[in-house]
């Protein structure tokens, strides 16, 4: 492979790498993106929120995503012991898309990935990012498939690399998340449920029924197949011993609802774990290189907000590129940085609250105020960017208020 020159590298060929892509090349530029892995391939963040669609269709990849076959999602339940509760997306205080998707990440990605190719967009599968250089006009080291080693001049890097992180590692960009470190355990299913109540069309969030902190999460699939996983921190989950397939079945055992629910289920997919994923950094951006979604910070997967934050970020980081690109001056922290945090913030807002238990004593408070759930299930949907909201402007302040009345009311 022969060395190149273009406007933007892209490092990642996942959600946000492919969404930024396409923009680009439909805002005129050149771009390549740099992916080591061949497609499909698994990934974890299988269950979507409504607010990406809009991303997706701004990408022009919205046929090709409704047309898929993926698992149609409208909204989110959660249970603990005897308490069952949902939320119906459409129901909600922000406009735009109500409904969504929960999709096997490896057919998905795969899916956006071909589409920009489709559009035009030069993807390069097997090809691994090595280093970087951003002292003068930034260059990247790249090992192809067979290989050999080659180098790409952009004008900018754009790092959607995901878990990998690479210009965090590569500049010592690190700095740890202030979440406390948690693991998760999961697998996928072919999950026999005969349970004509269950609802397919949503997620389904268990809390475990001593441990407020530890919860799972179910995600039906279109093919008679659930996403399963469990999520707390180690020292609650070290009793469990024996191989992970082991550990995860004795988890999803403690639970009572879930172990009647999956009693015909069979593991169909080697359980995997992760550890220590919540991760953030100093710089989000400069005129040289901008992080996109969990290459910048990733908090937490309660909320299922993953990809949503990494489609937006690379909606929020194009534009700004396509203005720097065009001569004109970005201001990477005000243009960029602050406003993606702002959402960013929300979720932690909710992510916080739900371990310590405040957003858990709302989310299952039955009388709630329609206007009040209106606004959190904005939020649940994703549209954690919507300042209209008081609960995202807010966030803090306002949930706490609410938490109060729910608990002040729960006890009358
Ligand atoms: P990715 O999808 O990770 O893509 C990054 C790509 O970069 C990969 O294909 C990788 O091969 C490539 N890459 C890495 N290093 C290099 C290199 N050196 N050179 C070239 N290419 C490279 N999110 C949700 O929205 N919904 C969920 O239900 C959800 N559940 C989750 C559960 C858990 C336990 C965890 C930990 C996360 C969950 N997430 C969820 C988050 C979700 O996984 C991520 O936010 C999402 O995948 C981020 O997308 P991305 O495009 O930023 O990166």
């Amino acid at each position: 492979v022969n060395n190149m020159d273009v406007d933007v590298a892209i490092i990642g060929a996942g959600p946000s790498g492919a969404i930024a892509a396409s923009l680009l090349r439909q805002q005129g530029h050149k771009v390549v993106v740099v992916e080591k892995q061949q497609f499909p391939r698994f990934s974890i963040g299988e269950s979507l929120l409504p607010c990406c669609m809009q991303f997706i269709e701004q990408a022009g990849m919205l046929d090709a995503v409704n047309q898929a076959g993926f698992q149609f999602k409208n909204g989110a339940a959660f249970r603990h012991q005897s308490r069952y509760t949902t939320f119906d997306f459409t129901d909600k205080f922000t406009p735009g898309p109500g409904t969504t998707f929960q999709v096997q990440r490896g057919q998905f990605d795969k899916l956006l990935a071909d589409t920009a190719i489709s559009q035009g967009v030069d993807i390069r599968f097997g090809h691994q990012v090595d280093s970087v250089d951003i002292s003068n006009e930034p260059t990247l080291q790249i090992t192809d498939e067979q290989g050999h080693p080659y180098q790409i001049n952009a004008k900018f890097i754009v790092d959607a690399s995901g878990f990998g992180r690479v210009l965090p590692r590569l500049l010592d960009l690190e700095r740890p998340s202030n979440l406390p470190s948690r693991s998760a355990i999961f697998t996928h299913i072919e999950d026999n449920i005969s349970d004509s109540e269950f609802d397919r069309n949503k997620i389904l969030i268990s809390v475990h029924p001593e441990h407020k902190d530890i919860w799972y999460w179910l995600i039906p699939f279109s093919n008679n197949r659930c996403s399963i996983g469990v999520v707390g921190e180690p020292h609650l989950l070290a009793h469990l011993t024996g191989s992970l397939e082991q550990q995860l079945l004795a988890i999803i055992a403690q639970e009572p609802d879930l172990k009647r629910l999956l009693a015909n289920a069979k593991v169909v997919q080697p359980c995997a774990t992760l550890q220590g994923y919540s991760a953030n950094v100093t710089t989000l951006a400069t005129n040289k290189f901008a992080l996109l979604g969990n290459a910048g910070e990733f908090l937490d997967p309660v909320f299922s907000s993953g990809v949503t934050i990494a489609m937006q970020s690379a909606v929020m980081a194009c534009a700004n590129l396509d203005k720097q690109l065009k001569g004109e001056t970005v201001d990477w922290q005000a243009d960029y940085a602050e406003p993606l945090m702002l959402g960013v913030n929300t979720f932690r807002t909710y992510v916080q609250a739900w371990y310590d238990g405040r957003f858990q004593d709302v989310i299952f408070y039955q009388q709630a105020n329609s206007n009040v759930k209106q606004m959190i299930c904005s939020i649940l949907a994703g549209y954690a960017w919507d300042s209209k909201n008081p609960f995202v402007k807010e966030s803090e302040r306002r949930l706490n208020t609410i938490v109060e009345l729910c608990r002040e009311l729960d006890v009358a």
